[in-house]
């Protein structure tokens, strides 16, 4: 078992004994430091909540900032990693939506080479993740976008902060020099068993091409790729009923200004 932040890993193991053969990687400084080239930007297995919000990244990583921002308090936020979360594949991981939206890639190692997944194909079920027992991740890619980005994220807890998610939201959109949309991604966490992107939404408002009134344009058919489920944070007709107001809420912030 792999352990970076042990931020999930600890708490899971709570009153039982340690008997998984560990392999802790936070001393390999190489996996640290985000970088960025022209296809994108490259975040290692060990860059932090910390490290993300402290980066100086563009816009488009604004939803993913404010999602590390939440995750936890600062003390969670110094030592748990963006691939933790990711590779712990809970439901309700608040760093994923954001992932998904971004559209980006998990790069895994292992003795005889790589490969590449889109996080997409990499979370596949309730705490279960594509990677094979002898992989490790080594990073996520955020691919650069065409034109202007900028993304937001919303999360429903029963309070304020230090909550797991009832229903959480990242967007991303991406304009052309003119304003008119180009791509718009959105994602819904905390209301499947695996976090989901809204694809017939996201098309329809590319068609628009307008970035007016975006949040009008949603409508409850929209979610139909979520399943959420009742449960001691919330019944799945309220986590329903949340996520269509994150959505909205969430693209509202990306929109124009109304004329
Ligand atoms: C008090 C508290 C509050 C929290 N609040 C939130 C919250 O608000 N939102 C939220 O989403 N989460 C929250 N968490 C959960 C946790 O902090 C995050 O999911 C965190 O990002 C996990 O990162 P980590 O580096 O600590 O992962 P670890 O615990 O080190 O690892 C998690 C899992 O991923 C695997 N893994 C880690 N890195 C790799 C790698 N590079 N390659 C392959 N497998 C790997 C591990 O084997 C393990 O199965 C909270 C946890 C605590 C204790």
């Amino acid at each position: 078992v792999i352990i970076a932040g042990g931020t999930d890993f600890y708490p899971a193991r709570v009153g039982r004994p340690i008997d998984d053969d560990v392999v802790d990687i936070t001393a390999v400084a190489e996996l640290r430091r985000i970088s960025e080239d022209t296809a994108g930007w490259r975040i290692p297995a060990l860059t932090t909540w910390t490290d993300l919000i402290e980066a100086g990244l563009p816009p488009l990583f604004d939803g993913l900032i404010r999602a590390a921002r939440e995750i936890g308090g600062v003390q969670i936020q110094n030592a748990a990693t963006i691939c933790g979360n990711l590779c712990n594949a809970s439901p309700a991981a608040d760093g994923v939506p954001g992932l998904l939206a971004l559209d980006a890639g998990v790069e895994l190692v292992s003795q005889t080479g790589s490969r590449r997944l889109s996080v997409a194909d990499f979370v596949i079920g309730n705490r279960r993740t594509a990677r094979r027992s002898d992989e490790l991740v080594i990073a996520l890619h955020v691919p650069r976008p065409r034109g202007a980005a900028r993304s937001s994220f919303l999360k429903l807890g029963a309070r304020r902060y230090l909550v797991i998610s009832i229903a959480v939201v990242s967007a991303v959109v991406e304009r052309d020099p003119a304003g008119a949309i180009e791509a718009v991604r959105i994602a819904v966490g905390a209301c499947s068993e695996v976090p989901q992107r809204l694809h017939r939404l996201e098309r329809e408002l590319v068609a628009r091409r307008s970035a007016h009134g975006l949040a009008d344009a949603v409508a409850d058919h929209h979610l139909e790729p979520l399943a959420p489920i009742d449960d001691i944070r919330g019944t799945a007709a309220y986590r329903r009923d949340a996520a269509l107001t994150l959505v909205r809420r969430a693209l509202a912030e990306l929109e124009d200004p109304p004329a």
